[in-house]
């Protein structure tokens, strides 16, 4: 029998805890979403590199509801770009429920796209001629998210739009201030289809898995939205998501998410993974009881809070050699090549540059040997390159080495000149270089 890998474990324990817990209420304005079981429960993880991890019941389907709305606003942004949907729709926290009736003061707009509002508006600005080219878009776009073909679960679609007055007046109400140019029919009709997308809880965690991976889907391996927009969404995320309950997430669990009435969540650790969390019934912020009390159980075991303190106490250069009789320093770094480590791998080579000042070796040599280096900062790799001009200009010899990072996923930026791959040939040309002739 293959061992239990240790995340499963983790969820299964999570899921087991959890499951007596009974807070919370079916309390949805739509009908049809109260002919569901309250005592399901389904919990998946799934890594920024695909790898799915799942406890309880995930294929059970239910309508994504407000989960859409990230990714509707992902859509939007792609489509219509940051400036048309930035002057439309507010990046603001309200404090207020999500389909309170509440427009901007001056400029009429909606608050944000993670509310009622937003969300009615964002889905006017993905790309469509009109509303039924615009529901495609959407289904397409969110199952490209979700890494499979979505179904609209249309029963319960109906049973919104026999019970949306509160949305139909908020979208009046848009109209009335002029921040809604579009049919209002159409304009409810394309939300509500996107909220009634069915997922599951797999789905849910693919999602998220592809936010925290910038956008890209790690299990179909297609980049679904460009990495800046993938920015934007999480930070709306991370300061809208929860609504009226934003504040106190962010505190106890520390992570980007989004919920819906359906009772799903989806959190976002970036560049780590993501969680889709199902269990029906809400509490009074319409945010599932148990999923949300899963994702602050699993930050809490797994220490996923973002602004969690990290590394205390990491070094990132693991060795200073000096070899030729001083001439020829080679620095070792190791880990990830963050900004602070930039700092500390800047200070080591300007040090071996002051000890050849120091000992009159000039020119001497320093080697910096980033191999083990897993992670680079393309920000923090600039200013190290700028300390290697500076001794450079000094009158020594540097050379980088590392390994070819042009096919790895991690490494957007280009490899400085003068790197090499090999140590042994860096190490060859300062020697020669520093011989006399
Ligand atoms: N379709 C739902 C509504 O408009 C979505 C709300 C939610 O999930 N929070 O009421």
């Amino acid at each position: 029998m293959e061992p239990l890998h240790p995340l499963t474990r983790r969820l299964r324990e999570v899921h087991d805890e959890l499951h007596g817990e009974a807070g919370g209420e079916l309390r949805s304005s739509i009908p049809a979403l109260q002919e569901v079981d309250p005592d399901r429960f389904g919990l998946a993880l799934c890594t920024a590199d695909g790898h799915l991890h799942e406890a309880g019941d995930v294929t059970d389907r239910f309508t994504i509801q407000s989960v859409v709305k990230p990714f509707v606003y992902a859509l939007a942004l792609t489509d219509s770009g940051f400036d048309a949907v930035h002057d439309s729709v507010g990046v603001e926290p309200t404090g207020e429920a999500f389909n309170a009736l509440v427009l901007e003061d001056v400029t009429g707009r909606p608050p944000n796209p993670m509310v009622n509002a937003g969300a009615i508006l964002t889905g006017c600005l993905v790309a469509g001629d009109d509303a039924t080219t615009r529901k495609q878009r959407i289904r397409d776009g969110v199952s490209a998210f979700a890494g499979r073909s979505l179904d609209d679960d249309e029963r319960v679609s109906e049973s919104e739009k026999g019970a949306g007055e509160r949305n139909r007046a908020l979208a009046w109400l848009m109209k009335a201030e002029g921040s809604l140019p579009y049919d209002v029919e159409d304009a409810l009709d394309v939300y509500v289809f996107a909220c009634s997308l069915e997922v599951d809880a797999r789905d849910l965690a693919v999602m998220g898995a592809t936010l925290s991976a910038g956008g890209w889907n790690p299990v179909t391996g297609e980049q679904v939205v460009p990495p800046t927009v993938n920015r934007t969404v999480l930070s709306v995320m991370a300061t809208c998501g929860m609504y009226d309950g934003a504040g106190r997430w962010f505190v106890d669990v520390g992570l980007p998410a989004k919920s819906g009435v359906a009772g799903g969540i989806v959190a976002v650790q970036p560049g780590q993974l993501g969680i889709g969390a199902w269990s029906p019934r809400l509490d009074e912020h319409g945010n599932s009881v148990r999923a949300a009390r899963a994702c602050a159980l699993l930050s809490e075991r797994l220490g996923m809070h973002e602004l969690r303190p990290e590394g205390k106490g990491l070094r990132v250069v693991a060795a200073h050699e000096r070899r030729e009789g001083g001439r020829l320093h080679v620095v070792r770094l190791q880990g990830p090549l963050t900004l602070r480590n930039a700092d500390e791998a800047c200070r080591a080579v300007v040090a071996a540059a002051q000890e050849l000042d120091d000992a009159a070796h000039r020119p001497g040599a320093v080697v910096v040997d980033l191999r083990s280096v897993g992670w680079l900062h393309e920000p923090a790799v600039q200013l190290l390159c700028t300390t290697v001009d500076d001794v450079q200009a000094a009158g020594h010899l540097v050379r980088l080495v590392d390994r070819d990072r042009e096919e790895s996923p991690e490494w957007e930026g280009s490899t400085p000149e003068s790197t090499l791959e090999s140590l042994e040939e860096a190490v060859a040309q300062c020697a020669s270089a520093l011989r006399p002739r």
